[in-house]
């Protein structure tokens, strides 16, 4: 097993043959097409994948990845900092046709070379991690802390204004009673 920064290129076939398993990270400034959705393209993914063969001496990859990245939060506008994470499984292919072949639950990756790009076996799972509407967690956003602010401002005002003495009438009542009678 192979830890800490990956290879930019895999053997994948060899990998594949040795039932291989690696476990590292790569920096996501790498992924040129995942970075454009990002705020900027500080960090790693962190990726453990293992390699097996597959049908037509196909491999096939099993893969699970994390990566904290920087959005922009679609509310207030601002960089959200949110970790994605993806398990995933993808068969190497030849070519665009093998790739039409491909039974419908199955992703593949077109790449003719033994050597395989990183980024090629996990860009578009990295793609997919992304929330369609990024934004700041419950009550983390400061916008909708704002209106959060406003909520129990109204609340407050709601109340009643005088507080209820269920006995105040009482002793008033009682000292007319012990008022001497003259
Ligand atoms: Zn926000």
């Amino acid at each position: 097993m192979l830890a800490g920064p990956l290879p930019e290129l895999l053997d994948h076939r060899r990998l594949a043959n040795q039932q291989g398993v690696i476990e590292g990270s790569f920096p996501v400034k790498q992924l040129e097409r995942f970075g454009e959705m990002l705020v900027d393209q500080a960090g790693d993914v962190n990726l453990k994948l293992e390699f097996s063969k597959g049908e037509r001496d196909r491999t096939e990859v099993t893969g699970h990845l994390t990566a904290e990245v920087r959005l922009e939060c679609q509310l207030c506008l601002q960089p959200v900092t949110l970790m994605l994470s993806s398990v995933f499984s993808v068969v190497v292919v030849k070519n665009e046709a093998e790739l039409e072949h491909l039974e419908e639950e199955q992703d593949g990756v077109v790449h003719a070379d033994k050597l395989i790009p990183v980024a090629a076996l996990v860009e578009d799972e990295l793609m997919l991690a992304v929330p369609m509407i990024p934004r700041h967690p419950d009550g983390e956003c400061p916008d909708s802390d704002y209106a959060v602010t406003e909520d129990l401002a109204a609340d407050e005002k709601d109340e009643p204004a005088t507080t209820y003495r269920p006995f105040a009438g009482l002793a008033d009542a009682i000292d007319k009673q012990n008022e001497p009678e003259s």
